[in-house]
């Protein structure tokens, strides 16, 4: 019997689902007959989404601010009266801000703890209960290669990225038993919008052109190019599958073999 003749549709979330990264995910598991709960702070793009799906009536929108634990709590409420308990919890929502060091002030850093690892830990500390009633449950964690490695000029970032990672490790242990998972899925640079400000950013600083600025982000990645948010997407969609079942704690580099 293969993993499909297994599918069980359910309801997963997915924090940043409007756009990039989030949104190949969302669309991803939609596909797969999953009814999916996208959120962020933008309404509108959030809407402009579930116009796109429209015709599956399996997309819907609730608009929630990862930082903040009541609008989470307010979010996952709405989230779960339309579309049942939280099955799947997809810890996407993140922002990338570079600073020298000595640049990187308490606010910076605060900021990239707050959306990126305390954002992680609101949310799934809000959708644990459902997945413990359930008996299953995947918690997929975005992070990214920062999560794995150190690069310059992004210390808050990479600290609050290494810090996914662990609350991951630490989280796949706690529940191993309880029929959940928890794995985090470490992209390279992506096409979108977190890259096309980081290459606005290099321009405005360096004066190199748009297209240097893009070859020198694509440098890292022995493949020579950007990595595209479905193949993201595809991990994460594995990961939720049941083919993974047995996939916990782990942290899959999907960055052409940047880290290894
Ligand atoms: P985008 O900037 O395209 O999307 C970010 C998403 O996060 C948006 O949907 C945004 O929605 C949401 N978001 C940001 N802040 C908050 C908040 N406080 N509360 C709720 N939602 C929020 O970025 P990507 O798709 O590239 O990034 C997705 C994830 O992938 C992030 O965690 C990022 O760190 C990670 N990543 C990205 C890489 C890349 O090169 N692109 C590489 C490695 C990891 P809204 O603005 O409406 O709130």
């Amino acid at each position: 019997m293969s993993a499909a003749d297994n599918f069980v549709a359910r309801h997963a979330l997915v924090t940043g689902g409007g756009r990039g990264i989030g949104a190949a995910v969302a669309a991803a598991l939609i596909a797969a007959g999953h009814r999916v709960t996208v959120t962020g702070r933008d309404s509108q793009t959030l809407q402009a989404m579930v116009r796109q799906h429209a015709a599956s009536g399996r997309c819907q929108a609730v608009a929630m601010d990862v930082t903040d634990s009541e609008s989470v709590a307010r979010g996952m409420a709405q989230a779960r009266a339309a579309f049942g308990p939280i099955a799947i919890l997809v810890n996407n929502a993140g922002q990338a801000e570079s600073a020298p060091f000595l640049k990187t002030d308490a606010e910076l850093f605060e900021r990239m703890l707050a959306v990126n690892l305390h954002g992680v830990f609101h949310c799934t500390q809000a959708a644990l209960a459902d997945m413990l009633v359930g008996s299953w449950g995947r918690i997929v964690n975005i992070a990214s290669t920062a999560g794995l490695v150190g690069y310059a000029y992004v210390a808050a970032y990479c600290a609050a990225k290494h810090g996914v990672v662990g609350l991951t490790r630490a989280l796949a242990l706690e529940y191993a038993s309880k029929g959940i998972t928890v794995n985090a899925v470490c992209p390279g640079y992506t096409e979108t919008d977190i890259v096309r400000k980081a290459v606005a950013n290099i321009v405005a600083k360096t004066g190199r052109d748009e297209a240097q600025a893009r070859s020198e982000l694509a440098k890292g990645n022995p493949m020579q190019r950007l990595v595209t948010p479905e193949e993201v997407a595809d991990s994460v969609l594995w990961l939720c599958g049941a083919g993974a079942a047995s996939i916990n704690g782990q942290s899959i580099a999907v960055a052409g073999g940047e880290v290894m």
